[in-house]
């Protein structure tokens, strides 16, 4: 019981160590996520402003506090707080015979640095997008997602606007690709994290951009605005599901761009039940404490 515990301890305070020593340049630069990702937000806010799509859109627009500070809160605070169940669970699996290694599928470790970023980086993007289906497919799993989608006027920083529970929803495929893929990150993964992080950013941005013929590939602002369009073809519970690339949903027909003016309305309907402050957004979807009525399918 013990080293469950001191591992729980540890952990936790090893997440708050190396969070406030990013905040204090004293790790690595190109593992400073928390520089970083000021770094790219400032980069592409920049962008914003001086190629506005929308371009009635404040600098400033609606929530852009309230998605600022889930930058923050989805990237290091709920990291903090969460590491300790993780290496728990992680102790609990070790016990039982399962490690990360059990699973090996494709051992990359003979391969080119470069081609063995670029499989993680696709693989686990796979799995992303996948797990983004299921969010919208299945209505206890949408009720936390509404959160993302109650983002009314888009801007970069909506990226990081969403539900602590996908941290957790989206780790059990995301800790699978790993596991298949040698059960550890290439040591040079925190330029996929980044990439991805940027791209995310850049899908949110008020920033007319679509990458011309490598739109089948890539993600972009055009393709992802319509996934956060109120108004969803007939029949469908979402489209343009992709994280960073967009090549699965034009695989597997999810695609859906019909005009690109960047005025369209953005939401769900029934989005007013979405409560506006962070504090009533994080307990939103858990129980009756949450309120959440299911939505009504097409
Ligand atoms: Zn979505
Ligand atoms: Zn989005």
């Amino acid at each position: 019981m013990e080293h469950y515990i001191n591992a729980f301890t540890d952990s936790f305070w090893g997440s708050v160590d190396w969070t406030w020593k990013s905040i204090l340049f004293q790790v690595p630069w190109y593992i400073n996520y928390f520089w970083g990702l000021i770094l790219i937000s400032l980069l592409i806010w920049g962008l914003e402003i001086r190629f506005p799509w929308r371009k009635q859109q404040s600098i400033f627009r609606k929530d852009f506090w309230l998605d600022g500070f889930y930058m923050f809160f989805n990237f290091f605070i709920f990291s903090i707080v969460i590491s300790g169940f993780y290496k728990l669970l992680e102790l609990g699996f070790a016990d039982l015979g399962l490690s990360s290694k059990s699973l090996v599928l494709v051992d990359m470790s003979g391969l080119p640095l470069w081609i063995q970023l670029i499989v993680f980086f696709v693989v686990l993007d796979f799995v992303q997008w996948f797990t983004h289906i299921l969010l919208h497919r299945y209505p206890f799993l949408w009720k936390f997602h509404k959160i993302h989608h109650s983002v009314k006027e888009m801007g970069f920083a909506a990226h990081l606007r969403y539900h602590w529970m996908e941290n957790i929803l989206y780790k059990p495929l995301k800790t699978l690709g790993v596991m298949v893929l040698g059960g550890f990150e290439p040591e040079q993964a925190y330029i996929v994290h980044f990439l991805a992080i940027a791209i995310g950013h850049l899908n949110h941005a008020n920033i007319k951009l679509s990458w011309g013929p490598l739109k089948y590939l890539i993600n972009n602002p055009v393709m992802h605005l319509y996934h956060h369009a109120y108004e969803l073809p007939e029949g469908k519970y979402g489209v343009n599901f992709g994280i960073s690339l967009s090549v699965w949903d034009y695989l597997f027909g999810t695609n859906y761009i019909p005009e690109d003016s960047g005025t369209i309305g953005l939401g769900f309907p029934g989005d007013e039940e979405v409560p506006k402050g962070f504090f009533r957004q994080i307990i939103y979807g858990l129980g009756k404490w949450g309120k959440a009525r299911p939505q009504k399918w097409p």
